[in-house]
């Protein structure tokens, strides 16, 4: 495999049936339990578990840390951290400490009441991503879907625009993607409540001229994005686009949305504080809670009076903002603990590190062995994609899937102990992730292209 030659497509898969064949033999009790799941609809406790490797899902033992040990007792260094929502790492101290308290010892996980843990969160949040008032939900799709119909009402118009090819939950206005044709749904969608292209506009990430194209429109209630799309490949963005995205949606009268959910990466605050950013919404959820569900939107001050005026709106009872859990004690408890005691300044700061020694140990790899690949980094993150330019927008980068290498790559360090994430390649640092485990990855990415290329 060269800079200029794709790799090798029999060899390749001869050696993924090999690397199969290997996880078949290594986990039985997997296998079994899996093979034994007669009521489960598609055979997984959720469905997208399905998208397996080698027809069965891997199923979990236990997990500490940085690692998980599957039901076969395999110990795996886990830089797939449950896509984000481990990135605090499994199961951390404080987090335990939190949650057996208010669960065993305090009760009442669930009671319709506050604790005195939610104002010390939105605090934290509000100080983390400058935004003065917050709400919470149980995961980050519903903290989408409460921004945008906030987001609606106040501006009263219908529309909102995403990225092509972002991914934001199942948030329904966002399965839209861009082509040459227009816009059109995102293949496979299942069931939308009304076409996608009535009730969403797209652009294209980095291209602010279609952005004001289609936000010239005038039907746009707001943008929803992430400041870098993290959910095909990692996409930064070009110097002067969020910039431009803001001046452009300040100047129509759209709300700005940023979804922090996976770019919680780049720093204690996101991409929003480490960038200087300033959006109207900020949508969170999956790693605050260290494990245990969560959501949360924050609403500038200014956006947080508009909605005090409506007094219409129907905040309370049944106006289309609900959750009878959200908010409930266990998560504050959890994510109280998760963002003052483990998610701190100092880890950051560690994840970082590692996650740039992550990056130049793929990056040598890269050059050493000509591979038509790029490796992107996003603070505590980082992802390589098969392709030799780095792609500017979801379009580029999705044409760079390559589902076999993905695949071969992935059982090939899972065969020997190392877990990325599914859908990806992408690789999470935790606060006990080690320099040892990065190199460890390293060593086993590096005998994976050696015997693709040998
Ligand atoms: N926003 C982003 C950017 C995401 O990547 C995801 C999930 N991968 C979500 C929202 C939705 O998170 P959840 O499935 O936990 O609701």
């Amino acid at each position: 495999m060269t800079a200029t030659t794709a790799p090798d497509r029999t060899r390749l898969a001869a050696l993924l049936a090999a690397e199969r064949a290997a996880f078949t033999e290594r986990n039985p009790r997997s296998a079994a339990a899996h093979a034994e799941s007669r009521h489960l609809l598609g055979g997984v406790p959720m469905t997208w578990m399905a998208k397996s490797l080698a027809g069965f899902p891997l199923y979990l033992g236990r997990a500490s840390g940085a690692r998980v040990v599957d039901l076969d007792g395999h110990e795996l260094l886990d830089f797939c951290l449950g896509d984000t929502g481990a990135m605090a790492g499994h199961s951390p101290a404080p987090t335990v400490a939190a949650v057996t308290r208010r669960y065993a010892e305090l009760g009442g996980a669930t009671t319709m009441m506050p604790t005195e843990d939610a104002e010390v969160v939105a605090a934290e949040l509000a100080s983390r991503f400058g935004l003065a008032q917050w709400s919470f939900a149980l995961s980050a799709t519903d903290a989408n879907r409460w921004a945008l119909r906030l987001a609606r009402a106040l501006t009263g118009r219908p529309r909102i625009l995403v990225n092509s090819f972002s991914y934001h939950g199942s948030v329904d206005e966002s399965f839209i993607v861009a082509g040459p044709e227009g816009p059109r749904p995102r293949p496979g969608n299942v069931g939308p409540p009304v076409d996608v292209t009535e009730t969403s506009r797209v652009a294209e990430f980095n291209d602010l001229a279609e952005l004001e194209r289609q936000l010239a429109f005038g039907d746009v209630a707001a943008v929803l994005m992430e400041p870098a799309l993290t959910n095909m490949g990692i996409v930064l963005p070009d110097p002067g686009y969020l910039i431009g995205v803001r001046a452009l949606t300040r100047a129509a009268g759209v709300l700005l949305v940023n979804d922090e959910t996976h770019t919680v990466s780049a720093g204690p605050g996101g991409c929003t504080r480490a960038w200087g950013l300033s959006p109207d919404v900020v949508t969170i959820g999956k790693a605050i809670g260290g494990g245990i569900p969560i959501g949360a939107y924050g609403l500038s001050a200014e956006l947080a009076e508009r909605l005090r005026r409506r007094t219409e709106l129907d905040l309370v009872d049944t106006g289309g903002i609900g959750g009878t859990l959200a908010g409930n004690a266990l998560s504050l408890a959890a994510a109280r603990a998760t963002l003052t005691e483990v998610l701190t300044d100092s880890a950051y700061e560690h994840m970082t590190a590692l996650s740039t020694r992550y990056t130049a140990g793929v990056q040598e790899l890269i050059t050493t062995c000509g591979l038509p690949w790029t490796v992107t980094q996003l603070g505590a993150r980082s992802e390589y994609r098969f392709t030799p330019v780095r792609p500017r927008n979801g379009t580029e980068s999705q044409r760079a899937t390559d589902v076999e290498l993905e695949d071969f790559l992935h059982l090939y360090l899972l065969n020997r102990g190392v877990l990325l994430t599914p859908f990806h390649n992408m690789a999470l640092m935790c606060p006990q992730t080690t320099a040892a485990d990065v190199d460890r990855h390293l060593t086993v990415l590096g005998a994976a292209v050696r015997t693709l290329t040998s």
